[in-house]
Parts: C-alpha cells; structure tokens; sequence
C-alpha cells in the first residue's frame, strides 16, 4: 500500500533534528540547526504579552493584520524604493517555510521545470515534487565560491521552465547575489514567461557593507517574483514561526487561493505585536552589525583550528574546508565531530540531490560569545 500513496521518499527526521538530537544525547554544543541561542528582544515579549491582554486572541483576516502589512510596505519601500499594495500584495504566513510551499503550490503545475541551485535549503524540492513539477538542479562549487554559473543556467531552460528559486543571502554557503549575477539573471528571463522565487530570509544578516540585492530593487524582476522573509530570523524568534511573502497582485492571487485553505489565519497576537516593534527602525538596521561581530568573532576563533574557512558574506553560517585533513565523508566526519570534540556542524553534502561532497562542514555562529568561545576550545583540543 506504501506505494500507492507515497508522493515523498522520506518524511520525519532530516540531517538537521538528527543532528540536533545527537548534540542533546551527547551534550555537543550544538551549532549545526540555524537558531540562536539567546533570547529575543524582552519588549518584544511584553508587546506580546500586551497583545493578548488587549483580546487579540481570535483569527486575524486572511492576508495578515493589517498594521503589520502597512509596517513591511514601509520597510521595504524605505530599504528598496519598492512599493507593494498592503492589501493585496502583502500575505503574512506561518514563517518562511509555509511561505515557500505556498508559493511553489499555487504555481507549480505537473511536468513544469524548476530550477534550484544546489547546495539548497531543504524545502524546496519536496514541495516541487509534491505538485508534480520537476526539479532541475545546478550544482555550485566550493572551488568557486559557489557562484552562479549562468551559461549553464541558460543551458537548463527549456519551454517548461517555469520558475526560478533564489536564496540570498544563502544557506549553507554564505554567499550572495552580485549586481553582475542580477544583470545575468534579468537578461535570462526577459521576455520569458519565466517567474522567481526569492528565499530572502537572510536579508538583514548581510556583511562588509554590502548591500542585499532583493528582487524588489528591479521593476523588472519584481513583476515576477515572489519574495518570502521570516520574522524568525529577524527578531531572534524561530520558533515563533510568522513570515511574510510579496508579490505582484497576479501571483499573490494564486498565492492566497493556497494559502486561505492551507493556513486561512496566522496567530494574531504576534502579528499585533510584530506590527508595534516594527515601528522601530532599528529593530533591523542593528542586525548587520549585530551578526557580524559574531561572524568576526567566530572566524578569528576558527581561524586558529586546522579548518580552512569560506568566507561568509551573509547568512548566520560559516563554512570550513577539512578535506587536507582526511578522507570521511563530511556525513562521517560531522557526527564524529559531535560524538568526540563536542561540537555539532552540518555536513553540507545534505544540500545537494546526489549527496555531492565537497568535504565542507557548515557551522552556525547565531550563539552567545561564551558558546561560540566553548566551541572553538574545543574544537582547538581536538586532534583534527
Ligand atoms: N529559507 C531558508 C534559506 C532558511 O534557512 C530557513 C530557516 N532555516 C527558511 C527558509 C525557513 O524560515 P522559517 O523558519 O521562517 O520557516
């Protein structure tokens, strides 16, 4: 009977609560699942709080309370220059992934092509597979920093391509989009019924300065995109789980024909609460210079270890090399790691559809000094 109803290969655990799971069982630190380790913001808490008191406690509308649509209107007009209609091209949803299944669901027919470029975040191929679409994937190297290759992008597409997923900044490799990757992609879809799919969740852990080249600073692309962001990156609250996703009135039509019968309504009393701490600008202008003390930290720490670092524009992960080292697959190495130095990573091989291994381990600096200062000790005291 499995058979028959079986759509997925597999459900349930995934490398990164295995890793987790094993970090607890043998008391690792654990910086392979991309969470933080401290709190988030007390006000934010009372702002809760204050919600529920105040009886915010019944379904919000649909798209989102409406204050909290008007509060990311604002934000991304004043980050990008970008207008989107809070009514209706706004949607707050169930954190950045239901936003991304949303989002491929409503679009995504049998037999159409997706393009996604690997390493890759888990979640986008089996909402792909799920709606009958195919997956065609690019694989990136380490050995070139993992930039796009968009010769062979162009290669790829064919009458069926129907979408397009980004990720920057992105996970697991820290890299970004450039202008030039921009200009590359802009030229690709011109003219082409060709839409985007933009996993911006990252957006305001961003490095050095560089500016964070979101889908909605070009007309262009804008008009085709969805582009999906989690207040759990933003405010230190994963597990809160409340996102949001713009898009052009004709995809956030689709988008909410998904989305009123998968979710209907997002818990109201964060969204009140999120639309009030919102008001504060530097809620997110603070992030960049927030993570990137602790990218800097981390990387001097690691620095001393026999790991060869990626470097890390964005993103709260940081990358190593080990393969001078030895010849385990990062899988091996990664669990041997958390069992014997006390430190969990993720093995990035999990990114990539045929398990690629380029002998890179991802490590996740989202953690207070004191944790991060314990991983490195113990990282130095273990004969690599
Ligand atoms: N996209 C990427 C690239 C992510 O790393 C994550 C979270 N790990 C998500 C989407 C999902 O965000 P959320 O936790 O809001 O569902």
């Amino acid at each position: 009977m499995t058979s028959i109803v079986s759509k997925l290969p597999q459900v349930g655990t995934t490398i990164f609560t295995t890793m987790s799971a094993l970090a607890a069982q043998v008391g690792a630190i654990n910086l392979s699942q991309g969470f933080p380790d401290y709190d988030c913001s007390p006000e934010l808490i009372e702002l809760v709080n204050q919600a529920m008191k105040e009886g915010h406690n019944q379904y919000a509308p649909m798209a989102g309370v409406k204050a909290l649509r008007d509060e990311i209107a604002n934000k991304v007009q004043k980050l990008h220059g970008a207008a989107y209609d809070p009514d209706t091209e706004i949607t707050i949803t169930a954190g950045g992934t239901q936003a991304i299944f949303t989002a491929i669901s409503a679009v995504i027919h049998p037999n159409d092509e997706v393009i996604v470029f690997e390493p890759a975040f888990d979640c986008y191929a089996p909402a792909i597979k799920v709606m009958g679409g195919i997956v065609k994937s690019l694989e990136l190297e380490p050995t070139n920093n993992y930039r796009i290759d968009w010769g062979m992008v162009k290669k790829l597409i064919t009458n069926r391509t129907k979408l397009i997923i980004l990720n920057s900044p992105h996970n697991p490799t820290a890299t970004i989009l450039h202008q030039e990757d921009i200009e590359q992609l802009s030229a690709i879809v011109h003219n082409q019924d060709i839409l985007i799919l933009s996993d911006e969740v990252y957006e305001h852990l961003i490095y050095d300065g560089e500016v964070h080249h979101s889908m909605a600073r070009y007309p262009e692309l804008k008009e085709r995109s969805f582009i999906v962001a989690s207040f759990g990156k933003l405010f230190h609250a994963t597990g809160w789980k409340v996102g949001y996703v713009l898009a052009p009135e004709y995809l956030m039509n689709e988008f909410r024909k998904v989305h009123q019968f998968l979710v209907f309504s997002v818990n109201s009393a964060m969204q009140h609460a999120m639309a009030q701490y919102l008001k504060d600008e530097n809620t997110y202008r603070s992030l960049p210079d927030f993570f990137q003390q602790k990218r800097d930290y981390f990387r001097q720490g690691l620095a001393q270890t026999q790991f060869e670092l990626l470097p890390s524009y964005g993103s709260y992960f940081q990358s190593v090399k080990y393969g001078h080292l030895n010849n385990e697959s990062d899988v091996d190495f990664a669990m041997r790691l958390t069992r014997e130095a006390g430190v969990a990573c993720i093995p990035t091989s999990v990114f990539y559809t045929r398990g690629t291994d380029h002998k890179v381990l991802r490590f996740c600096f989202a953690k207070k000094q004191e944790t991060l200062d314990d991983a490195v000790n113990r990282l130095l005291d273990f004969k690599l």
